[in-house]
């Protein structure tokens, strides 16, 4: 509980949130096992997933509920082994989701990549997980890198590759452009909304990503 808060206030000055956005209340929900973590996911936050759940999902946020699997449950109905710091990022990973969608104006439409690239980019899990890192080094020294258009349109793609078009955003336009996307662009088209020139947007992407996946890999 002690993360959860200290979570909550980082990430509030990381948003430059002015309004209190939670009134000082988030509900964490502790489930103890998969059973249960379905069970409130449907009658909490009234969400209908797909039964049973992967065993790869562990939480799931809404509003100002979040509802975790207890790590006590992780051997048997998870495909996760618990570590305390990987459990702060995702802790962070998803209050970023609950501040993005307190703050968006159309949380629905906005690209998936956009959304999961700046929770797994704030929350750093891009820089100490390799399920977050892999794919993009493995990428990278394969010379395979999906486009922009290719992220957009498939799930999984955007879990791997939306962190560092995050990072890119970041490094090149600033923090501001990264706020001013989660807070007022509503579409899809993410690049269109910072630039008008998104060829050149994604050539100079790639470029960046070849040279500093470079000094990583
Ligand atoms: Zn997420």
């Amino acid at each position: 509980m002690k993360e959860a808060k200290k979570c909550v206030y980082e990430l509030s000055k990381k948003f430059v949130a002015k309004e209190d956005i939670f009134k000082n209340n988030i509900n964490i929900y502790l489930a103890p096992n998969r059973n249960e973590f379905e069970y409130l996911i449907l009658n909490i936050l009234k969400i209908n997933v797909k039964m049973p759940t992967n065993k790869g999902r562990i939480a799931q946020p809404q509003r100002a509920d979040l509802i975790l699997l207890c790590p006590s449950a992780y051997d048997t109905d998870s495909i996760y082994k618990y570590n305390f710091d990987d459990y702060k990022r995702l802790l962070t990973h998803e209050m970023v989701h609950m501040f993005h969608e307190h703050l968006s104006v159309d949380m629905e439409n906005i690209a998936r990549w956009f959304s999961e690239g700046i929770a797994i980019y704030l929350s750093k899990q891009n820089e100490y997980e390799d399920e977050f890192k892999r794919p993009v080094i493995d990428g990278v020294l394969d010379n395979k890198i999906p486009t922009i258009e290719d992220i957009n349109n498939d799930i999984m793609l955007s879990y791997d590759w939306g962190w560092c078009i995050v990072k890119y955003i970041d490094e090149t336009y600033g923090f501001d452009t990264v706020l001013n996307i989660a807070r007022n662009c509503g579409s899809n088209d993410v690049i269109g909304f910072i630039s008008n020139d998104k060829e050149g947007f994604e050539k100079n992407w790639r470029h960046w990503l070849l040279n500093t996946c470079k000094i990583v890999g």
